[in-house]
C-alpha cells in the first residue's frame, strides 16, 4: 500500500473515528458523508457528525487463517473475526491474545492498536486495530504460576485494564 494512502487513512485506523447521522442516530465506520439509512439521503446532508467508536464489541463470526498472505507468514494460524461493535458498525480484524481454538462466537472483545505488518526491506511498519478478549485478566495468569507472590491481588477483578 502506498504511504500517502496509508497516512490519509490513519485517523480512522488509529482512532476508530466514524460518523453518526444526527437525524436517525445510525453510526458508520468508516465515516460516511450521507446516511444510507435515512429514507431520503438528502435528509442527512450536512447532518453527519464525527463519532468515536469505543472499540468494544462481540464476535459475530470468525475464521482461522492457515495460509498467510505476504507479510503475515509469522502469524499463522490466526483468527480473523467479524465484530459487532456496541455502537452498531461491523468491523473485521484479527483477534489476538488467545489461541484461535479458544475463540467463540459471542466473545466480548475490545479493539487494541497493534503492528499489522512490515513492508519491504525498508521495514515500513503498519499499525492498525486488532481485537483482544475484553476479559484479558482471566486469560493471563495461569494457576500455579506466580500465585505465591500475591495471592490476594491475583484474584482481584481488573475491570477496565486494557493492554495497549
Ligand atoms: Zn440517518
Amino acid at each position: 500500500m502506498a504511504i500517502a494512502r496509508f497516512w490519509r487513512e490513519t485517523p480512522r485506523r488509529y482512532n476508530l473515528g466514524g460518523s453518526r447521522c444526527t437525524v436517525c442516530t445510525t453510526v458508520y465506520f468508516p465515516p460516511r458523508s450521507v446516511c444510507p439509512t435515512c429514507t431520503t439521503h438528502r435528509q442527512s446532508l450536512g447532518k453527519m457528525e464525527p463519532f468515536q467508536l469505543s472499540g468494544d464489541g462481540e464476535v459475530v463470526t470468525f475464521t482461522v487463517v492457515h495460509e498467510a498472505a505476504n507479510g503475515f507468514e509469522m502469524l499463522v494460524p490466526y483468527a480473523l473475526a467479524i465484530v459487532q461493535t456496541v455502537e452498531g458498525p461491523l468491523l473485521t480484524g484479527q483477534v489476538v491474545n488467545l489461541r484461535p481454538e479458544d475463540l467463540q462466537i459471542g466473545l466480548k472483545v475490545r479493539a487494541t492498536f497493534r503492528k499489522l505488518r512490515e513492508e519491504g526491506p525498508a521495514g515500513v511498519i503498519h499499525y492498525g486495530y486488532k481485537f483482544a478478549p475484553k476479559e484479558e485478566a482471566a486469560m493471563a495468569p495461569r494457576p500455579g504460576r506466580g500465585s505465591e507472590q500475591a495471592p490476594a491481588a491475583s484474584h482481584a477483578p481488573e475491570p477496565s485494564r486494557a493492554r495497549a
